[in-house]
């Protein structure tokens, strides 16, 4: 049996961390968006997700989940100005990552700019938004499957609108794309229903609030980076901080939920048939190859290239994105 037909057997796992201690299915232990849009870019790397392989050693923190992690605490105090930099900015000392000593201290000076200006920018933020929750954990239940996800917040507007916010880092902002895309965005829209099902009311949109990663070219003197980028930032900050309020109406999100159960079910038959039949697993989970490197390359190339899983791990949590 090779490595990969020993790997099938794991579907059932002994144990999925996340206090799941039953055998992987999406009416026990459910669903998430990141795990789902697994499924849909490649089959061969959701049955690595479920079984919960990771690649070893790989640098858990960086630029992005380090702003990610600023923008939650500073959500979370409810309060713009000095009072909310200070704060934000005495999270970054204790951050550790795993990189070279300089570029953590690099990606930490960036990070600095970028949310104490991001703060400054956004004063309104804490005038006229109400929020309600940051980082939420929700579990729902559509139909027998379970979904789950974090909602990096949700809020209400002056006039008491319900919405999201959906925070992004991102190097390249391709507006056009994204105008057009986000009126079917996945992730805006399983949050979307999520909320509706468990709410039972409609949100008014989703906040759609991207930060650009700014290039900083070679890195001689980081007080001189940091003075340089804050004057890029105040002569063109609407090039850093982008923002698109997206509306999802009852019919948009009742069609979204139509196409959602017709993937699951498809899913749900492909985990019943390889469960049952172990020896075909592979074929049920086979691989996308013109998505290995579509955008960025797959963390899993090296376990597909080979046929074994040297220099990976299992991770002790189902989804790491909840912990
Ligand atoms: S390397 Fe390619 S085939 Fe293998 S899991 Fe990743 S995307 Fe799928």
């Amino acid at each position: 049996m090779t490595t990969f037909e020993k790997v099938i057997n794991q579907i059932i796992p002994e144990d999925c961390g996340n206090n799941f201690k039953v055998p992987y299915s999406l009416q026990e232990v459910g669903i998430t968006q990141s795990l789902f849009g697994q499924w849909k870019t490649c089959r061969r790397k959701f049955l690595f997700s479920i079984n919960r392989w990771t690649p070893r050693g790989i640098m858990k923190f960086e630029y992005h989940s380090m702003m990610h992690y600023l923008l939650e605490i500073l959500y979370a105090c409810k309060k713009g100005g000095d009072v909310a930099t200070t704060t934000v900015l005495a999270s970054l000392d204790p951050y550790k990552l795993n990189s070279a000593p300089r570029e953590v201290e690099i990606q930490k000076a960036i990070a600095e700019v970028m949310i104490s200006e991001y703060i400054l920018y956004y004063g309104k933020d804490f005038k006229e938004k109400r929020f309600e929750s940051v980082e939420g954990l929700f579990e729902i239940l559509l139909e027998n499957y379970i979904l789950r996800g974090k909602k990096d917040g949700r809020f209400r507007d002056k006039i008491g609108g319900r919405w999201h916010i959906e925070h992004k880092n991102y190097g390249v902002i391709d507006t056009d794309y994204l105008l057009k895309h986000l009126s079917f965005d996945f992730q805006n829209m399983f949050y979307a229903l999520a909320d509706l099902v468990e709410f039972n009311k409609l949100l008014k949109g989703v906040l759609y609030n991207i930060i650009r990663k700014p290039k900083t070219g070679k890195v001689t003197s980081i007080v001189d980076m940091m003075k340089d980028l804050r004057k890029k930032i105040h002569k063109d900050p609407r090039h850093y901080f982008v923002r698109f309020e997206i509306p999802y109406n009852v019919r948009e999100i009742n069609q979204f939920k139509t196409d959602l159960l017709f993937q699951l079910r498809e899913l749900e038959i492909n985990l019943i048939r390889a469960q049952k039949q172990p020896k075909l697993a592979l074929l049920y989970f086979y691989k996308n190859e013109s998505a290995c490197n579509a955008g960025y390359q797959c963390e899993f190339l090296n376990a597909c290239s080979t046929g074994n899983f040297n220099g990976y791990c299992r991770r002790k949590d189902m989804f790491p994105e909840l912990v």
